[in-house]
Order: C-alpha cells, then structure tokens, then sequence
C-alpha cells in the first residue's frame, strides 16, 4: 500500500472535477442506432456515436454475429497460434477488395493497429512526420517507436515539406514516414491527401493514412479518403498511399482494427508487431459482424452515403444558420466550439435533461479554450429527430451563452 501515491491521485481527480475536466463513465443500452436507455430506463436521442451508418442494428448485422457464434464466443488465442479464425482471413480479403490493396491485417482495435504499425515499420534513425491533430492513437504509435518524431502544423503541407528538407541535410541513410489522419476525429475536416501524396513521393517517405472516420463516411461509395479526391479531381492514389489504416468500430459497426497495402507490409507486420503478436484475436462473431457491414457497405454504399450527406447538411444548416460557431467542412463530425469548458458542459448536461445525447469535448482533447459540442450524424438519423436537435441545442445556447 502506498498511501502518498493515494492522497496524490485524489487530489489530482479533485483538481480535475474542479475545473469540469472530471470525466466519468455513464452506462448507456442502445436500442436501436440512434436511441438509447440509461440505467434509469431515460430514453435518449443519441447525436454523439461513431456508428455513422447506424449498421450495430441492422438485422442482417445482428444475424451475422448470431451465426458465428456457434464457433464459439471466444477466438482462443493470438492469430499465430490457436485464434485465426476462417472469418478473420474472409473479413481481411473483404476489406482487400474493397480498398483496393494487396492485403489486410486485422488487430484488435484501430489504437492497437496504430501503435503496431507505426512502432513495428519504424526504426531508430527513422524520422515520421505526424500531423499535428492526429489522433491519439497515432501520437501514442510514435511515442513507443524508437524513430524521431516531427508534428508539422495542422494540414500544413509547407511545413511539412521545410521539416523534411532540414532532415535531409543531417539524415539521408534512413526512412521516413509521413503520417496524417484522412479525417480528423476532433474538427472533421479532411487531409490534403494529394499534396500529401506528392510531397511523400518527391522524398520517398511512405505515406500512412488512418481512416477510422473516413472508411463508411467519405467517398461517393464510402471508400473513404482517396475514393473523396477520386470523386473531386478524377485521379486515382490509391497506389500511392502505402499503408491506409481503419477501424472495424465506426461505421463497421463492430470493434477491431485493420491496416491495408502491399504483401511486405502485412506480412512484415505479422512477424514483428507486438500487438498483433502478443493480444488475443478478436471472436469470430466481432469479426462476422464487421464483415456484415462491409458487405452492406459494398451493396448500398452510394444511398447509405446519400442518407449520410443529407443529413450532415440538413444538420449543419440549421445550427450554422442559427450563428453558432461550426468548424466548417462536409463530414457529419460536426464541432460547435463553444470556448470555456464549463459551458460547454453546461449545454451537454441541459441537452441531456431534455433527453438528447451530445458530448462536450474538453482539454486535453481538444485547446484550452476550444471546448466544444462534438456532434455527429448518422445516416439512419431521421429528419425530425435532427430538426428537433438542432432547435434544442440552438434555444440551450441561446440561453445560456
Ligand atoms: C477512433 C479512432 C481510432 C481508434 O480506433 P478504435 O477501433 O476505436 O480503437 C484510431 N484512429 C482514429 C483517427 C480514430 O478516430
């Protein structure tokens, strides 16, 4: 027992709860893709969630799951020894397919994928070149990789080109690695993936693009950051980024992770990345799930898109009308900076008293000062429920600012 360990840790918690930064877990049953209950059995409208084609309850997901039950609940073991389940390969071609890559490696959740490839591909001498609001899976991949690490400020392709022109004059014998979300978790705005793909070409660095937000939510077919400027410019990069990363968790409607791109790679990272090597594979009923989705995605993906972009423009129309602060953009992370945390928090708990769920965003997750209501919308929102969201949120506002 270590008392002094003890009284420091309440009296950081203490600090926190003083300055509204207190977070804490509320439990929460989801009912179908937009509503939930609490333990008091108050019923939610959910405008916060990651399951941006509302597919955690569409049936043919749920039968999915339901079947590959039978194999058992639990895969057993790592993928390298008794875990490799038939779904698992099914899923990874799936996935191969559908971004158009050599092959995929599924992990155990997208910040495991992050961290697994990130610290199994780079090397001591190495240099990556990390957005500055990258997600913080990919901070954490970095921090554990023995290579050098440069944040280039926000989409700054500039900075990014100056920061690696100054290595290449103390560093040319060893690789570098230009890392960037496809869509940003916190803002929702998308990377300037050609500029990206240029300058990684022009200086050989290989290009790592997470597309945890963008897989199922960007793209005419919901492809995700390249199928986006495919759609805007006509040219096609998918050869060129080396490595797309995504989750399984968001519009997949699961839980995992995966990383797509030529065989090397994901046969490199089977040999060498810890957590792939050392965590138990996901069942093969999280696995069948996922790929339930991915195959819905494949066959409707242009009317789930559809739905989605509708409702992302209705939402942001109507709040922005009302001269609230949006972080301009396309996608449905929608950020209403709002400024001081305990405003923001303010409005989260006046929302929840009127039964909407939408979370309040504070530091670290975001700038002292950029405190903000992280909205999102899903595809299987209707238009009522955003209409009568968006009138709540701008009167609570409207209130209390
Ligand atoms: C959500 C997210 C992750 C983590 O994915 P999980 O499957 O939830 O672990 C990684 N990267 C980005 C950009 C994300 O938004």
């Amino acid at each position: 027992m270590n008392q002094k360990l003890e009284m420091g840790l309440q009296k950081e918690l203490e600090e926190l709860e003083n300055n509204d930064l207190r977070r804490t877990v509320d439990d929460l049953r989801f009912i179908s893709s937009t509503k939930a209950i609490d333990k008091n059995n108050k019923e939610y409208l959910v405008f916060g969630t990651n399951n941006y084609l509302g597919l955690t309850h569409h049936p043919q997901v749920i039968k999915a799951s339901k079947e590959a039950n039978e194999y058992g609940t639990g895969s057993t073991g790592s993928r390298l020894t008794t875990g490799a389940s038939f779904e698992a390969r099914k899923l990874e071609n799936n996935l191969s397919k559908f971004k158009n890559t050599e092959s995929t490696l599924i992990f155990n959740t997208g910040y495991m994928t992050n961290l697994g490839v990130i610290y199994a591909l780079t090397k001591e001498n190495d240099v990556i070149f990390s957005d500055q609001l990258n997600h913080a899976s990919i901070i954490d991949g970095t921090r554990i990789s023995k290579a050098k690490v440069k944040v280039y400020n926000h989409k700054d392709t500039s900075d990014l080109e100056n920061l690696i022109k100054k290595e290449l004059k103390s560093n040319n014998k060893s690789n570098f690695f230009i890392v960037s979300d496809g869509v940003f978790s916190m803002d929702g705005d998308i990377a300037p993936l050609p500029e990206l793909v240029e300058i990684a070409n022009k200086y050989s660095c290989t290009l790592i693009i997470d597309e945890a937000h963008a897989t199922g939510v960007i793209g005419k077919n919901g492809k995700g950051t390249v199928e986006y400027y495919k759609d805007k410019t006509g040219i096609d990069l998918t050869d060129s980024v080396d490595l797309q990363i995504g989750t399984l968790s968001k519009a997949l409607a699961s839980e995992g992770g995966f990383v797509c791109g030529k065989q090397v790679y994901i046969d490199y990272l089977i040999n060498k990345s810890r957590p792939f090597i050392f965590s138990t594979a996901l069942s093969p009923a999280t696995i069948a799930s996922a790929n339930a989705a991915l195959n819905l995605l494949k066959e409707n993906g242009e009317e789930y898109l559809s739905s989605l972009n509708e409702n992302t423009r209705l939402m942001r129309n109507l709040l922005s009308n009302a001269g609230l602060n949006i972080a301009e953009g396309e996608t449905p992370i929608i950020p209403i900076i709002i400024g001081p945390a305990d405003l923001a928090n303010k409005i989260s708990k006046e929302l929840e008293k009127e039964g909407i769920l939408v979370s309040a965003i504070r530091p670290p997750s975001v700038p002292k000062d950029m405190s903000r209501l992280r909205l999102t919308v899903i595809a299987t929102h209707s238009k009522e429920e955003i209409e009568y969201t968006a009138q709540k949120i701008i009167e609570i506002w409207n209130m209390l600012k």
